[in-house]
């Protein structure tokens, strides 16, 4: 499957604001951004940014799909399924991207970063109500169980969650006890449960012209 390789740093840069996509790093002082905010490239710096509606709108969908790591076309589909669904469509479109089994697993704190929690994923660690899915775009449903495979639970991966204190980062649409590996989605996730700042209107108003 298609995925950027290339550096993530960078499209923090880029998008001029830290997508926190490497995990502990970027809590720390070697986080890239805090050294050079400046736009990657040989002109980044020297550029004068000429902002129009649609690069607004354009760089709001950017850092979106960077933030979750998920290509244009897959991206498109959660607009054109949101699109179908009653309410509004740009809190549709995310709370579709924040119920896929990658963030869910990310949001228990399984992976130190989204793209990790994608691996454990399509590496097979995970269950979702005792069978094993390995799709990381799968959706939770309201009452679906999250746990560690019985045979992975040693894996070094999952060292330090292991009867940890649950983080006080996970949302309060799941649950998760660390000592059993097993989170539970208690609702769906709202709108004010996203853990970034992000105006879905201006991707709907790039989707819609
Ligand atoms: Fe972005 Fe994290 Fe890299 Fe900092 S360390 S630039 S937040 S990906």
């Amino acid at each position: 499957m298609a995925r950027y390789t290339g550096s993530v740093c960078r499209l923090c840069r880029r998008e001029g604001a830290k997508l926190f996509l490497k995990g502990e790093r970027c809590y720390s002082s070697k986080c890239a951004f805090t050294h050079r905010i400046t736009p990657p490239g040989q002109h980044g710096a020297a550029r004068k940014k000429k902002v129009s509606e649609y690069s607004l709108q354009l760089r709001e969908k950017q850092k979106t799909k960077r933030v979750y790591g998920i290509l244009e076309k897959q991206f498109k589909r959660y607009y054109e399924k949101a699109e179908t669904m009653r309410g509004m469509t740009g809190e549709n479109m995310l709370m579709l991207i924040e119920r896929r089994l990658d963030n869910v697993a990310y949001r228990l704190g399984l992976g130190i970063s989204r793209a990790q929690a994608r691996q454990i994923v399509s590496h097979g660690l995970v269950c979702v109500n005792g069978v094993n899915v390995n799709i990381p775009s799968y959706l939770v449903k309201a009452g679906d169980e999250i746990t560690v495979k019985e045979n992975k639970k040693d894996k070094a991966v999952f060292a330090d969650i292991k009867g940890s204190r649950p983080s006080s980062s996970i949302p309060k649409w799941l649950e998760f006890d660390t000592e059993a590996l097993k989170g539970k989605v208690i609702a769906l996730p709202q709108r004010e449960d996203i853990d970034f700042t992000i105006a879905d209107h201006l991707i709907v108003e790039l989707y819609s012209r």
